[in-house]
């Protein structure tokens, strides 16, 4: 009889359980279908266009991160004012939905100051950082917490960051906050702020979630890879995601590869392949972190082409030699070309397909979940 009861108690036990795991999986079912980003990693390529990423398929011997996406869509990044965009108009479309003028740095085409993803998700509470191997008063960053009828309004946009919710930066333009027309120390503004301000090197430890973090290792932009830069940019980013992931709310980090631009400007193909290999290491430590921490959305992208670089069959003679590639540049200046897109994580379905670049700002958003701003203006 007793033997029959715990029989009974153990059958009824097994279903309980059985029961329960069934339940439970079909929560965290329910769940993953309704997965939303609670952080987001954009790393934008300055200059990157298809043939600068083919680049990394040709010139290094392991494999390529960008490998490693599987949602991969297409943008047309053409400005309000010009064909052609440049890097000021690319990012504001990025940072804030709205297509603008080549120049406009976090304003639309009438020069209204439009909120920037990074200004909306430190709202709602998250931390957010910034990574670029330019200054951080450059174009592309400075579309993200600055609002300036020009790109080239370096101390202007200096003084904007100070009073910016940015966590954490790393990079060049040390001389728009210490050396400015006005005297004005914005360094010591900077540290009054909650800033630990560093402008010798990247410290890797003892990051303090209660303090926000400035490197400022470069008067200017930071030395090319080629020239003595080493792994500061996968490095920097890193440091960033271990010092902004410790915000349980989430956070935001832009990561800028800039120079693959000035190797493009440059019609320079070693400069380029560099700073491209470089910045594919980087993706790798954005996508180390996002398959671990499963709320990371990892978006990569560029604002636009430049040099219309294109991998060229070599000529011999006269003759097309296919058993080598030169890299041959079509102009100086930027191009109108497409743009990839490589998506990773929660609402990297959204990046696929073909749009515009200021959809990319909408996307993030949706998968966040959260409301576009009225500033917004999608079209
Ligand atoms: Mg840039
Ligand atoms: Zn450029």
């Amino acid at each position: 009889m007793a033997a029959i009861t715990y029989f009974g108690v153990a059958w009824i036990l097994a279903q309980v359980i059985a029961l329960a795991g069934c339940t439970a999986s079909s929560t965290i079912g329910l769940e993953s279908e309704r997965n939303e980003a609670k952080n987001i990693i954009l790393l934008i390529g300055d200059g990157m266009g298809l043939t600068q990423v083919s680049t990394v398929y040709y010139y290094q011997d392991k494999p390529s991160n960008f490998s490693r996406f599987r949602h991969i869509g297409l943008h047309q990044n053409m400005p309000t004012s010009h064909k052609v965009t440049d890097s000021a108009s690319g990012a504001t479309a990025f940072s804030a939905g709205v297509k603008t003028y080549n120049g406009a740095i976090g304003v639309d085409q009438d020069t209204v100051p439009v909120s920037s993803i990074l200004e909306l998700v430190a709202a709602a509470g998250w931390s957010t950082g910034l990574v670029a191997t330019s200054s951080v008063q450059h174009a592309t960053p400075a579309s993200f917490y600055a609002h300036t009828t020009s790109r080239a309004f370096y101390e202007e946009i200096a003084r904007q960051f100070v009073y910016a919710p940015v966590n954490f930066v790393a990079g060049g333009g040390l001389q728009f906050f210490a050396n400015r027309s006005d005297s004005i120390n914005y360094v010591d503004s900077l540290i009054h702020m909650g800033f630990e301000v560093n402008v010798d090197e990247l410290i890797y430890y003892s990051l303090n979630i209660n303090k926000k973090y400035a490197y400022l290792l470069a008067d200017d932009a930071l030395p090319k890879r080629q020239n003595g830069r080493g792994d500061f940019l996968p490095v920097a980013t890193k440091m960033a995601i271990h010092h902004l992931s410790q915000d349980k709310d989430g956070f935001f980090l832009m990561v800028e590869g800039s120079q693959i631009d000035w190797g493009g400007h440059a019609n320079d193909a070693e400069y380029v392949i560099q700073e491209t290999l470089d910045f594919d290491k980087t993706i790798g430590v954005a996508l180390d972190f996002a398959e671990k921490n499963k709320n990371t959305l990892v978006i990569v992208t560029a604002d636009h082409e430049t040099g219309g670089l294109s991998l060229s069959a070599s000529t011999v003679f006269g003759q097309g030699d296919y058993s080598k590639i030169t890299p041959t540049f079509s102009t100086s200046n930027h191009s109108a070309a497409l743009i990839p897109v490589f998506a990773y994580g929660p609402g990297a379905e959204y990046f696929m397909g073909i749009y515009q670049n200021n959809d990319i700002f909408y996307k993030m958003l949706e998968a966040i979940k959260m409301e576009a701003p009225k500033s917004a203006n999608r079209k």
